[in-house]
C-alpha cells in the first residue's frame, strides 16, 4: 500500500463552547445534575463540559413540550412542513460543520460523517416535511398526533438517530424531549441551535443531556404520551417494563447479529466491498452490522484471501483526515467490550486474523478483525461486539445458509449476495430479518422502513411506516 499525505479537514469550522446547557422551551438553560465531559475518543481530549438533567429539569422539559403542542399540532400541516424544510435546508447549509463536530465527538471518519450521516440527516428531514400535509393519506386512518415523545437515542448516528425520532415526530404534530448519549452530546445540541434558527416554537424540541438516569426520567415521565428508543437490548428490556401498562406507546430499535450470507455464483470482489461496508463501516457501531459471514464452503478460501488483501488496505487513524477508512472507538468501555468479546472468541477456539495495523498511542482504537474457525455456539458468534469484527461461518446449501441466519435471538438485518434474482427472492422470504439486503449492504433512505424482529425491537422508523408511531391510529 502507498502511502497518502495526511488530508486533514479543518476544525476551525466548529465553534466548540467550553460548556454546554440544556435546550428548553427555546432557550439554553443550566442544568441541575453534575455537568460531565465529552471527550473526543480519537484523542482522548477533553471536547466540552456538559449539563447533566436532573427529574425536575426533564419535568421542565417536558411541561414546555406539552404547552408547545398546542400550538404545533394546531399548524397546518402546510405550515409545519415549512418548519422542517427550513431544517433541512439549514442542515445542508452548515453541513461541514455539523460533520466536523460529529466526527471529533463520535470518532467516525469525516468520509463518513461528510457523505452518509449528515446527507442523510437533511434527506430525513426534507422526506418527512413531505408528508406533513398528506397525513390523511397515509393510510392509518388520520392525521391525529399523539402529544410529547419522549425519545432516548445512542452515540453510533447520533444526529441520524435524532434525524429518525425528531423528523417524523414533528411532521406529524407531536413535540419532543429528547436525550443523547452521554458521549456523544455535541451535535444534538447544534441541532438546538439549528431550531432556534429556523424560528422554530419554543418547546416544540427540547433536548435533555445526561447519563442513563436522564433517559430513564424522559420515559418514566407521566406526561410523555409516546416512548421511542435505540439502543442495547437491555436498556430496551427496561424500557419496556417501566412502559408496560401507561398506556404510552412505544417503540424499540435494539441490537442486532446480521447475517451477510455470499453464495458461491457471487461477484467476489462486490462482495469483498459488501463485506466491508457491512462489519468495518462506522467501526463496526451499527446495529445492522453484518457480523456474521456467511459464506458457501466451496469458496471460502478464495473470498477470504480477497476479504483479507482488502483489510490490508484499509487505513485507520484520525477521524478528521479525509483518507481514514476506520476511525476510533467510541469510548474506553465499548473498547473494553470489544475486547473482552474478541478474547473470548479466541479462548473459545475460533481463530483470529487483524492485518499489519498500527494503532495511534492515544485514544481508543481497534484493528479491524476477522474470525474463522467460528461455530454457532461460539460467543462471537451470538452476541453483539458492536466494533471492527467479523465471525466468518460457512454453509453448502441455501437452507442451511437460512437456518444458520436464522440462529439468532436478534432480527434486523441480512444481507445476500447471489447472481441469482429468484434465489434472492426465496432466501427473503425465509430470512426473519426487518431489512434484507441483494448484493449490498448498509444502504439507508429515509423513504424505506428500519426495524427489527424478535430481540431487536418493534416498530418501524423511515418510510410512510415511520408515521405510525406518531399517530393516533
Ligand atoms: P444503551 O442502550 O445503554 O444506551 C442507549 C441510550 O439509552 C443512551 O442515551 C443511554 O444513556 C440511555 N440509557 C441508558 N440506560 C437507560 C435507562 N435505564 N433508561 C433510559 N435510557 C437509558 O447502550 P450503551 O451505550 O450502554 O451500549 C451498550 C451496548 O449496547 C453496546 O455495546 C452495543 O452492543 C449496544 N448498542 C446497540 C445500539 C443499537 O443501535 N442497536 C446502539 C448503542 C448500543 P447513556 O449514554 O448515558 O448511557
Amino acid at each position: 500500500m502507498f502511502e497518502y499525505a495526511p488530508a486533514p479537514e479543518s476544525r476551525d469550522v466548529v465553534d466548540l463552547k467550553s460548556s454546554y446547557g440544556l435546550f428548553i422551551n427555546g432557550e439554553f438553560v443550566d442544568g441541575s445534575g453534575t455537568p460531565f465531559k465529552t471527550v473526543n475518543p480519537a484523542t482522548e481530549e477533553t471536547l466540552a463540559e456538559v449539563a447533566t438533567a436532573s427529574s425536575d429539569d426533564v419535568d421542565r422539559a417536558v411541561q414546555a413540550a406539552r404547552k408547545a403542542f398546542g400550538v404545533w399540532s394546531a399548524l397546518p400541516g402546510a405550515e409545519r412542513a415549512k418548519y422542517l424544510f427550513r431544517i433541512a435546508r439549514i442542515i445542508q447549509e452548515r453541513a461541514r460543520e455539523l460533520a466536523v463536530l460529529e466526527s471529533l465527538d463520535n470518532g467516525k471518519p469525516i468520509r463518513e460523517s461528510r457523505d452518509v450521516d449528515v446527507p442523510l440527516v437533511a434527506a430525513h428531514f426534507f422526506y418527512y416535511a413531505g408528508w406533513a400535509d398528506k397525513l390523511e393519506y397515509a393510510g392509518f386512518g388520520g392525521a391525529k398526533p399523539l402529544g410529547v415523545a419522549g425519545q432516548v437515542i445512542p452515540w453510533n448516528f447520533p444526529l441520524l438517530m435524532l434525524a429518525w425520532k425528531i423528523a417524523p415526530a414533528l411532521a406529524c404534530g407531536n413535540t419532543v424531549v429528547l436525550k443523547p448519549a452521554e458521549t456523544t452530546p455535541l451535535t444534538a445540541l447544534l441541532f438546538a441551535d439549528i431550531c432556534r434558527q429556523a424560528d422554530l416554537p419554543p418547546g416544540v424540541v427540547n433536548i435533555v443531556t445526561g447519563a442513563g438516569e436522564t433517559g430513564a426520567a424522559v420515559v418514566a415521565h407521566p406526561d410523555v404520551n409516546k416512548v421511542a428508543f435505540t439502543g442495547s437490548t437491555e436498556v430496551g428490556r427496561i424500557i419496556a417494563r417501566t412502559v408496560a401498562g401507561t398506556g404510552k406507546k412505544l417503540t424499540l430499535e435494539l441490537g442486532g447479529k446480521a447475517a451477510n450470507i455470499v453464495f458461491d455464483d457471487a461477484a467476489v470482489d462486490q462482495a469483498v466491498e459488501g463485506i466491508v461496508n457491512g462489519i468495518f463501516f462506522n467501526q463496526g457501531h451499527v446495529c445492522c452490522a453484518g457480523s456474521r459471514l456467511l459464506v458457501q464452503e466451496s469458496i471460502q478460501e478464495e473470498l477470504l484471501a480477497a476479504l483479507k488483501r482488502r483489510l490490508g488496505t484499509l487505513r485507520l487513524g484520525d477521524p478528521l483526515d479525509k483518507n481514514t477508512d476506520i476511525g476510533a472507538i467510541n469510548s474506553a468501555e465499548q473498547l473494553a467490550k470489544i475486547r473482552r468479546l474478541s478474547d473470548l472468541g479466541e479462548s473459545e477456539g475460533a481463530e483470529r486474523w487483524s492485518p499489519a495495523c498500527e494503532l495511534p498511542g492515544k485514544g481508543f482504537w481497534f484493528p479491524p478483525t476477522l474470525f474463522t474457525g467460528v461455530a454457532q455456539s461460539h460467543s462471537i458468534a451470538r452476541e453483539e461486539i458492536f466494533g471492527p469484527v467479523l465471525s466468518v461461518l460457512t454453509f453448502r446449501t441455501p437452507a442451511e445458509a437460512v437456518e444458520k441466519a436464522n440462529n439468532t435471538p436478534y432480527g434486523l438485518s441480512a444481507g445476500v449476495w447471489t447472481e441469482k434474482g429468484s434465489r434472492i427472492l426465496w432466501m427473503a422470504d425465509r430470512l426473519r430479518a426487518g431489512v434484507v439486503w441483494a448484493n449490498t449492504f448498509n444502504k439507508f433512505d429515509p423513504a424505506s422502513p428500519f426495524g427489527g424482529f424478535k430481540e431487536s425491537g418493534f416498530g418501524r422508523e423511515g418510510g410512510r411506516h415511520g408515521l405510525e408511531a406518531y399517530l393516533e391510529v
